[in-house]
């Protein structure tokens, strides 16, 4: 028998999972199927029971359903109890395991394939939505020497400073202060991209030697992308993201670790 996989979302036409997923079984030699399936707003669960029920093996979850993933799993990680979200869903002996690799593949992005690293760095997080929230644990969890958010809604940002600070040296970055520091890393996580708006920083936020991450990628990063090379800035977009959480789910599907090529990056890339 295939295994059976799926991604849920909404919008979901242009999700890259399924070529991911499909070159991973391929270069392993694994049957499986793995497809993108519009899920419907409010109906998360009957819809994730109806895959499971037909032979679903696992599943990824993404915009808006992270949140109804978490509470659809009956035992979660570690990581998913701490962010109250999912992104990799595993049905086995009748039980819904739940899980989130989003943090692990900024960190496995970040550290293993740009050859960079996170413990006492300064780092600006920007944005406070549902991806940024995905990576601060795992953030704090490599020993930065600060992090801090700067969001346009500033309550949005001390939320999520309020819900992390356990973890790590983090708390919010406001209008008052946005001038005074400079960071070693300057992560995107916000959506101004997807909106072909313009990204802006003061000039203070950074030194010749920052480097900056966008979480988003394609035209997405185009916006932070053309700050930072006005700036002279090191940048990486977050395709190399995408695919490592991709080969974290699969590994927890299969117990085998996709090797991650350029030829699959050039795939994407194509497709973006
Ligand atoms: P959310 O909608 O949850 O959050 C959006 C964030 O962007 C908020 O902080 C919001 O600020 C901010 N924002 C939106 N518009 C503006 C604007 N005009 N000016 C300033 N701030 C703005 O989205 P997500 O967090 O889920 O996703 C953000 C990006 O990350 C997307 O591009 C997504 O594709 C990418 N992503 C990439 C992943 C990967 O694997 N590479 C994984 C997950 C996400 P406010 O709070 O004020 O509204």
């Amino acid at each position: 028998m295939m295994n059976k996989y799926a991604v849920f979302g909404n919008p979901i036409e242009h999700s890259l999972s399924p070529v991911i997923h499909e070159n991973f079984a391929k270069s392993l030699q694994i049957q499986l199927t793995y497809t993108a399936i519009l899920g419907s707003i409010g109906k998360f669960e009957s819809e994730a029971k109806n895959f499971l029920a037909n032979g679903g093996e696992g599943f990824n979850v993404t915009l808006p359903f992270k949140q109804d993933a978490f509470k659809f799993s009956d035992i979660k990680s570690d990581i998913s109890n701490i962010t109250k979200s999912v992104n990799t869903i595993t049905y086995k002996d009748g039980i819904i395991y739940g899980d989130n690799t989003d943090g692990i593949g900024f960190i496995k992005d970040f550290t293993q394939n740009l050859g960079q690293n996170i413990k006492n760095k300064k780092i600006l997080l920007v944005g406070a939505g549902g991806a940024a929230m995905g990576v601060i644990p795992n953030i704090l969890m490599e020993l930065p020497k600060e992090l801090k958010i700067y969001n346009r809604t500033e309550l949005k940002a001390q939320n999520l400073a309020n819900q992390f600070k356990a973890l790590g040296p983090i708390d919010i970055l406001d209008q008052n202060n946005i001038n005074k520091v400079n960071f070693d890393l300057i992560i995107n996580a916000t959506s101004i991209g997807i909106n072909n708006l313009k990204f802006s920083l003061p000039s203070n936020t950074f030194n010749k030697n920052t480097i900056c991450y966008d979480m988003s990628y394609g035209n997405a990063s185009r916006s932070f992308m053309i700050w930072a090379e006005y700036n002279n800035l090191k940048f990486y977009d977050g395709l190399g993201m995408l695919i490592e959480q991709a080969a974290e789910s699969f590994f927890i599907w299969q117990n085998k670790k996709p090797n991650i090529t350029e030829e699959l990056k050039n795939l994407l890339r194509k497709k973006l």
